[in-house]
């Protein structure tokens, strides 16, 4: 019998109920058990595709194409899953396949209501996993007394009802904050918390609290009297240098035994060390790189969450720290903004903001020599770029960006004009890519064949690969023959750029090629 686990927040939002929810994981996966992750939101957006970076971060793309929270990435990062649609809802999306089914008249004639119908819908986006999976960790969006999310807490009172005490345990994630007038951390919130989320049917059996300072066994105490959750599993969750230092904190507190025996779990193996001090090591590192994020949303760090995690992650198995440098496309001064960096990314984006200061700091990095990868808006940067500057076409463009241009380099397939819905025209999830033998991308993926995840409306035009080519901006990856999806300059240490996004494939010890050949190259040139 496949066992679950919902994770909720409570006190404020932003505890890193994902993060949290991961570590658990990956310790059930330590122990050999096959363990994948749910994400509930209780927004009405079908999908976050259509949310600003500014209000969401960035849209986590999964290979069949789904457009998701970025917690998913987390959760891929952590356990190396591949996500797909299963692994992600919104309440947007259950009332749309309730009403969907209203609409079809599936109900009968009954009057069609949050209890049984939505919440019966939401059971039923629990267990898409059960068959394959030991375990399910289902995280729940929002904080605990929210309106919103009142309808996924009913159908996890519900679940566990059905289900049986022994297959379903809950953990709730808190905030003990540190009042520094009065020198002391404050357990009230945690408490108004569980009685609120007891309020609503479900009891925590856990409680992973979130907190600047170290819990000492007499807060604990408290704690556990106060909210009825036993001494240990009061869970102290405070900030670590690098998140994936989270799970091993949480062992060191005993709560993968606590959870196998709370379940009922029959762990495979035991936890041979090597992911922990992978990680450990890895945190330790002093050598630093520095590469830029070239984008408009430099102030928004999770708009590039993936990207920046991906730097991160490659770093980690070079040896080598990678700080980040977020520079504003739009409003910084370029190539200025960029000097002494030893690496440049312009990353994905829709819309006009910024594009000419990405095109400034590609031509930057092909002139100077200076490690470059584009993702996706970057990659069709880089054709504009090459367009302009170097084959003459003063006004290249793509279509996107500027309709009337004589020169779209970069335009939109006919197959996606007729596409009408916002969110529904565009190329995503996996699409297979055949690469160049001897090319840079070949000699960094060791592959001929490659898949990579899409996000994206407009594509190299074909109708300008001579003039392109004649300028060395070489296509080394096609679709099928017909869509260009990588190209690089061969004159150039390291110049690449891709019609995909890399960065939501990489984990620790198991670094993207792209990343990781970019952060080689950037720290030869640091030499
Ligand atoms: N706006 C471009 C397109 O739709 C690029 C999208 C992206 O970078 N994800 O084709």
């Amino acid at each position: 019998m496949s066992k679950f686990i919902f994770i909720t927040g409570g006190v404020v939002s932003s505890l890193g109920k994902g993060i949290s929810g991961s570590s658990i994981a990956k310790l059930l996966q330590l122990r050999g058990l096959k363990v994948n992750m749910v994400k509930c939101d209780p927004y009405i957006n079908v999908d976050p595709g259509t949310l600003s970076p500014y209000q969401h971060g960035e849209v986590y793309v999964t290979k069949d194409g789904a457009e998701a929270d970025l917690d998913l990435g987390t959760y891929e990062r952590f356990l190396g899953v591949e996500m797909t649609h299963h692994n992600t809802n919104t309440a947007g999306s259950i009332y749309q396949t309730v009403i969907n089914r209203e609409r079809k008249g599936d109900y009968n004639g009954t009057t069609v209501q949050v209890i049984p119908h939505v919440t019966n819908e939401i059971k039923s986006r629990f267990i898409p996993f059960e068959k394959d999976f030991d375990v399910t960790v289902i995280e729940i969006g929002g904080t605990v007394g929210d309106m919103e999310s009142l309808p996924f807490i009913e159908a996890a009172r519900q679940f566990k009802l059905e289900r049986g005490w022994n297959n379903v345990m809950c953990v709730h994630a808190t905030l003990i904050p540190y009042i520094a007038s009065a020198g002391e951390l404050k357990t009230k919130p945690t408490q108004h918390s569980v009685t609120k989320l007891r309020e609503i049917g479900l009891e925590p059996d856990v409680l992973i609290c979130r907190s600047e300072h170290p819990l000492p066994q007499k807060m604990k105490k408290k704690i556990s009297l106060f909210c009825s959750v036993p001494v240990e599993a009061v869970i102290e969750a405070r900030d670590v240098p690098s998140i994936y230092l989270l799970p091993e904190n949480f062992e060191q507190q005993n709560l993968t035994d606590l959870i196998i025996k709370r379940l009922g779990l029959k762990p495979k193996t035991k936890n041979d060390g090597k992911w922990f001090n992978f990680v450990k090591k890895a945190a330790k590192v002093s050598k630093e790189i520095t590469i830029a994020i070239a984008g408009k949303y430099a102030e928004l760090h999770d708009a590039y969450k993936s990207v920046a995690e991906s730097l991160n992650l490659a770093g980690m198995s070079n040896g080598v720290k990678v700080k980040i440098k977020y520079v504003n496309t739009e409003t910084d001064t370029i190539p200025a903004a960029l000097k002494g960096v030893q690496g440049i990314i312009v990353p994905g984006g829709f819309g006009k903001r910024g594009v000419e200061g990405k095109i400034k700091a590609i031509k930057y990095a092909r002139e100077n020599k200076i490690p470059f990868l584009g993702i996706c808006l970057g990659m069709q940067c880089t054709v504009i770029e090459a367009a302009r500057n170097l084959a003459g076409l003063k006004d290249a463009d793509s279509t996107e960006l500027n309709p009337k241009t004589k020169h779209p380099v970069i335009a939109m397939m006919e197959e996606q004009k007729t596409v009408k819905l916002l969110g529904g025209t565009m190329r995503l999830g996996n699409y297979p890519c055949n690469l160049e033998k001897g090319s840079l991308a070949h000699r960094l993926y060791k592959k001929n064949l490659i898949l990579e995840r899409h996000r994206h409306r407009y594509e190299y035009n074909t109708e300008f690969v001579k003039e392109l080519e004649a300028t060395g901006l070489h296509i080394t990856g096609w679709h099928k023959n017909t869509l260009p999806e990588i190209v690089e300059y061969k004159d150039h240490p390291f110049f690449i750029a891709v019609q995909f996004h890399p960065e939501f494939k990489s984990s620790p010890m198991n670094p993207h090629p792209l990343f990781d050949g970019l952060v080689k190259a950037a720290l030869k040139a640091k030499k």
